[in-house]
């Protein structure tokens, strides 16, 4: 499940599970990606991705695009809404981004997803991790859980808890 090309999540979801909404962020909002995945929401970003390219595979994978990109918001596909596109502000912090887009589009705080790519996360026996996380982390949490995307292991650490913190901070 390790170190799959990014192209490949694109690919990953073809058809939804439920109405959770999905997202394409656009090149400068790599940090509300990440905050999305945070907050429980599947959000794709690409480094130096174009417009024309963000809009076709926002469009290939069914999200929505979330952009700062005023221009990006006057071609058809958009303007007509064949492809769904928020405009976020520009100037926001990555929380503030993320609080805009929750109360904009009327989006609860979800169970977190993988931060790093924003798979789901399922929890996993603690004894199945013990040569994979580290020694002092392995005593001190009960819990663990990986991401079915990229198979990254997490834990409710000190990093987990602040990011918990600042999302209850701009709860809706
Ligand atoms: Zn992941």
């Amino acid at each position: 499940m390790r170190n799959r090309p990014a192209e490949w999540y694109d690919a990953w979801i073809v058809t939804r599970d439920d109405d959770t909404p999905r997202f394409f962020c656009d090149a400068m909002h790599g940090g509300l990606a990440r905050w999305l995945r945070a907050a429980g929401y599947d959000a794709a970003f690409a480094y130096g991705i174009d417009d024309a390219d963000l809009i076709e595979r926002a469009s290939r994978t069914g999200r929505m695009i979330l952009s700062s990109d005023g221009p990006l918001f006057d071609r058809n596909v958009v303007r007509d809404g064949a492809v769904a596109a928020l405009y976020v502000p520009r100037g926001l912090g990555k929380l503030d981004a993320l609080a805009y887009v929750l109360r904009t589009l009327e989006l609860p705080i979800r169970s977190p997803r993988c931060m790093a790519c924003g798979g789901a996360l399922h929890e996993v026996p603690k004894h199945s991790v013990i040569h994979e996380a580290p020694p002092r982390t392995y005593r001190s949490c009960e819990r663990f859980w990986r991401c079915a995307r990229c198979g990254k292991l997490l834990w409710r650490g000190t990093h987990w808890r602040r990011i918990t913190r600042k999302l209850a901070e701009i709860a809706p």
